[in-house]
């Protein structure tokens, strides 16, 4: 009989990191470590972070080597934030850690929330595997009409919508962010639509506070 190979320990599982802040007030609520994963699955015309998104020289973390980065801050962090790029290309990383997280900081008495941000770009599978081991999602909506969704990001935005009234209706959106580039997604219809789309998300959240926001293109945090 054939005997099934163990799963990967925490010491083998890796992640692509491209950049790690120990302490960010803009990447979530409250004081936070964030990790930004090397990779993307969109090509954004005014990519924020595009040095995360090319097949660039990336620094290859295990779970225990992350996790004994955070467990330093612990004691003066509200939460951890996976961005990138897109984090959620690399789920089995974020079960991995957050397992590991949970244990971690239960014990040291604190409660750390991981949070993801990311585009919302990702299959069933992978929103299953995530839904249960994280405690908020962060997402960009780009755009609501196809169209320009298509022009400004070079992908469909149907399984992007379809995701966000799914993390509405588990009560895990806990920001919703739309960056305005002048011309496609700041007009007139879009920004109607857009208006009724977070409205749709705010009735479903299970009466959870979702912060939305609009951002303009100069105005970039990062
Ligand atoms: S989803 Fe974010 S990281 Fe990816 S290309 Fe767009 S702006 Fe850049």
């Amino acid at each position: 009989m054939n005997k099934q190979a163990p799963p990967p320990s925490t010491k083998e599982i890796v992640a692509r990191i491209n950049t790690i802040i120990p302490s960010s007030f803009v990447d979530g609520p409250g004081h936070r470590f964030v990790v930004f994963f090397q990779g993307c699955n969109l090509d954004c015309s005014y990519c924020h972070n595009p040095e995360t998104k090319r097949d660039v020289p990336f620094t290859a973390f295990t779970v225990d080597e992350l996790l004994d980065s955070v467990v330093m801050e612990l004691p003066f962090i509200d939460g951890v934030t996976f961005s990138g790029g897109e984090c959620t290309l690399q789920p089995a990383f974020i079960e991995a850690f957050s397992k590991s997280l949970a244990q971690k900081s239960g014990s040291s008495g604190s409660k750390v929330k991981l949070i993801l941000d990311t585009n919302g770009c990702f299959n069933q599978e992978v929103y299953s595997q995530l839904k249960n081991c994280i405690q908020g999602f962060i997402l960009d909506i780009k755009a609501i009409s196809a169209t320009v969704h298509q022009k400004l990001t070079g992908v469909h935005n149907q399984l992007i919508l379809d995701n966000a009234l799914q993390m509405a209706r588990d009560g895990l959106l806990v920001e919703v962010r739309t960056v305005l580039v002048p011309g496609d997604n700041d007009t007139p219809v879009e920004l109607n639509s857009l208006r009724k789309f977070y409205q749709q998300l705010k009735d479903y959240n299970q009466g959870n506070e979702i912060k939305f926001r609009l951002i303009e293109s100069s105005n970039m945090e990062r």
